[in-house]
């Protein structure tokens, strides 16, 4: 398991590549896009975030593996760590690892309430997301040419700025979020 040092170690190598993401915003949109993913197939509602077709069919055919089913009352995310940072040829991902509460009320499941098996009330998973980061978007934005002179503006990562080579007109990047792909999610065994 990573302790304290190295997970600070794996967000300095992220935030040298990446510099808009920081631990709030990408914890944050996890959040968001468990909650959002989960109700989505739950529902058979269209998936609205940037989620990979790959994964929409796992969580389809693993309902059961993932708890997405109405038994479950309701869930939270209780925790949440960088868990890894990968880089493959010209991709970045970062992967989150995320410690899930579910609650399963059990006067609500009129199947189960003569079954004998028994269902836990409180129900600890631990989920492994991986984002894919798309590294278009900061080629994207080096192609930026100046508003001044037409001449190209270089990034500068220690200022957060685009500077003109020519003019040297200064313009701060606007910190758009970088654009992260839900690719998949996988469940942690002990
Ligand atoms: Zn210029």
């Amino acid at each position: 398991m990573n302790n304290q040092k190295e997970t600070e170690e794996l967000w300095n190598e992220i935030k040298k590549d990446i510099f808009r993401i920081n631990e709030k915003g990408l914890f944050e949109y996890t959040k968001f896009a468990i909650n959002s993913l989960y109700y989505s197939i739950l529902k058979d509602e269209d998936v609205t975030i940037r989620c990979s077709k790959e994964l929409i069919k796992k969580l389809k055919e693993n309902k059961s593996l993932y708890r997405i089913n109405s038994n479950i009352d309701e869930f939270n995310v209780q925790y949440m760590r960088v868990y890894d940072y990968v880089k493959e040829n010209s991709s970045k991902y970062i992967k989150v690892y995320a410690s899930l509460y579910f609650y399963d009320n059990l006067a609500n499941n009129s199947i189960s309430s003569n079954s004998k098996k028994v269902i836990n009330r409180y129900i600890n998973d631990i989920w492994i997301l991986t984002f894919k980061c798309d590294s278009n978007v900061l080629k994207r934005s080096e192609g930026n040419v100046c508003s001044n002179c037409g001449s190209i503006m270089k990034y500068n990562s220690f200022n957060n700025t685009y500077e003109c080579v020519y003019c040297k007109n200064l313009v701060k990047f606007d910190g758009a979020e970088e654009e992260l792909e839900l690719t998949d999610i996988e469940i942690l065994k002990d």
